[in-house]
């Protein structure tokens, strides 16, 4: 019998879990993919908002600000990256700068920190803003992560310190029982006193396996597709830059990343499933028209690949998260589209602290346990690579060449906790395949490594999914 069942590993889940891992309480998640972060928290724009534009009196408004407060520290607790790189909200005409009024009075209400600059001064600071932006509101506290690197670090030190996770499980019944819930997945079967429904684009469907019956509220997917360009386009721009936000969002945006790409996008349209996340052209030639609105000089020569995610939106416009007024217990986390990214460690706490109110009131632990961050040998001096080299040969050797991935970061993604097990989990952990050949030279590699490591034969490494078979046979 668990205290808690969590479903879903996305960031909320692994949020969650981390935070209940320094308490005195029994944690299983539970997650249908093959790895930590797999779905929506895998296919964003990777911004810890400052939390200026959601509508007053949401716990989209509160819980971004929280958590775009929260990100420094608990990244640093972590070791993974966090980079403030301040946002640009750009206006082209004189209409778009009375949003721009009503942005910057938010942002003054919730004490975010806003400069206000014309489009001259603004230019200064990023050449490529096109001509037509007249006023730029400055957002210095937004910060870019790696969404998967932060869910996995926070999953793997859960799990150091007892959470307990099962990958490739789908939940696929709840029943209510006298003293909590039985959690019926498609291969075991287990007992807790809470459920925690941190299920994404499906956390609908799984409140309605607990109900029995149609939920009060529904997903809706909406997905944003985008260009990534190649590492040369990074002096496009060094900030984010945001359009004036309107009804179906944030709007299309150019964002550098963690690894010195651009991000391109997203649109946002309404899709029939909460699978397809399929790329469209009609989508993709509506980002370029519109990233065009904001930034010149795009070099489109450099484009490397695209993506889409699915966001979960819900039928009211903010998040969901309530403890179910007919099943005592259940806890809904859902329908957390952006800002809920940046919003997740805030929202980790409001579920403990005020849903729970108490009730998650377990005894923290005094012997917690912090993981040892992953080495990037990309990101050390010389003489550090070669004190590394010289304790282990492997990380001389390098296995991905555009992002300069050592065999010796490989082994780490796949020997630590919550492990890589499969192609996609080694280049979400260390980066190989991430880079301009997109695993062109290196996936064959990473695929021996995994082979050996993992004591399996080739055929049966997988990219990603149980069914996403690389090798089918040998010459
Ligand atoms: C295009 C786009 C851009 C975005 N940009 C930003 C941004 O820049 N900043 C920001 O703050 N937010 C952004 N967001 C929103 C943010 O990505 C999401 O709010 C966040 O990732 C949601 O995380 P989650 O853990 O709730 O859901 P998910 O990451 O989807 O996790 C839910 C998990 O539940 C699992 N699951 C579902 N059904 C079952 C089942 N039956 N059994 C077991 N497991 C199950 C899934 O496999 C999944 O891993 C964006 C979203 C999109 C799509």
């Amino acid at each position: 019998m668990y205290d808690i069942i969590i479903i879903g590993a996305g960031i909320t889940g692994s949020f969650i879990a981390h935070n209940l891992s320094k308490r005195q309480c029994k944690v299983l998640v539970i997650d249908k993919e093959a790895d930590v972060a797999n779905a929506t928290s895998m296919a964003n724009s990777a911004i810890i908002h400052a939390g200026y534009d959601p509508k007053p009196g949401t716990l989209k408004a509160k819980l971004n600000v929280l958590g775009n407060r929260m990100y420094p520290d608990i990244c640093k607790e972590l070791g993974v990256t966090y980079r403030k790189c301040s946002a640009f909200v750009v206006a082209v005409d004189p209409d778009e700068s009375k949003i721009l009024d009503t942005l910057k009075s938010q942002a003054e209400d919730r004490d975010v920190t806003c400069i206000d600059r014309s489009g001259e001064d603004a230019r200064k600071l990023e050449p490529n803003l096109s001509p037509s932006v007249i006023r730029a509101l400055e957002f210095p506290d937004t910060g870019i992560i790696y969404p998967w690197n932060v869910a996995i670090a926070l999953m793997e030190e859960a799990v150091l310190n007892g959470t307990e996770l099962k990958l490739c499980e789908k939940v696929v019944d709840i029943t209510k029982t006298s003293s909590g819930y039985t959690v019926t997945t498609d291969k075991s079967v287990y007992e807790s006193e809470y459920v925690i429904n941190a299920a994404g684009l499906y956390a609908d469907r799984i409140y309605e396996m607990a109900l029995k019956s149609k939920p009060d509220y529904s997903i809706i997917p909406k997905r944003g597709e985008y260009y990534v360009l190649d590492e040369m386009a990074q002096t496009v721009v060094n900030r984010i830059i945001y359009p004036v936000p309107g009804p179906a969002g944030k709007g299309v945006l150019v964002i550098p990343t963690i690894h010195n790409n651009i991000l391109l996008g997203p649109n946002s349209d309404i899709t029939d499933s909460p699978d397809n996340n399929n790329n469209t052209a009609s989508a993709l030639n509506y980002v370029k028209q519109n990233v065009g609105k904001t930034v010149i000089n795009i070099p489109y020569d450099k484009v490397i690949r695209t993506f889409a995610g699915l966001r979960p939106s819900g039928n009211d416009g903010d998040f969901y998260i309530k403890e179910s007024e007919s099943l005592s217990g259940f806890v809904n986390v859902a329908c957390i589209d952006s800002p809920g990214l940046a919003s997740a460690p805030a929202i980790a706490e409001y579920v403990i602290n005020e849903v729970m109110q108490g009730r998650f009131n377990y005894e923290l632990k005094s012997d917690y346990i912090h993981r040892t961050p992953i080495k990037y040998m990309n990101e050390l001096d010389d003489e550090a690579k070669n004190e590394m080299i010289a304790q282990d040969p492997s990380y001389g050797e390098i296995v991905c060449r555009c992002c300069l991935v050592s065999k010796g970061e490989i082994l780490d993604a796949i020997r630590r906790p919550v492990g890589a097990t499969t192609v996609k989990g080694v280049k979400k952990r260390v980066g190989p395949g991430l880079g301009r050949c997109q695993g062109g030279f290196c996936e064959p590699l990473v695929v021996d490594i995994l082979a050996e490591e993992l004591g399996i034969d080739k055929t049966q490494v997988r990219y990603d999914s149980p069914d996403s078979v690389m090798l089918v046979d040998k010459m």
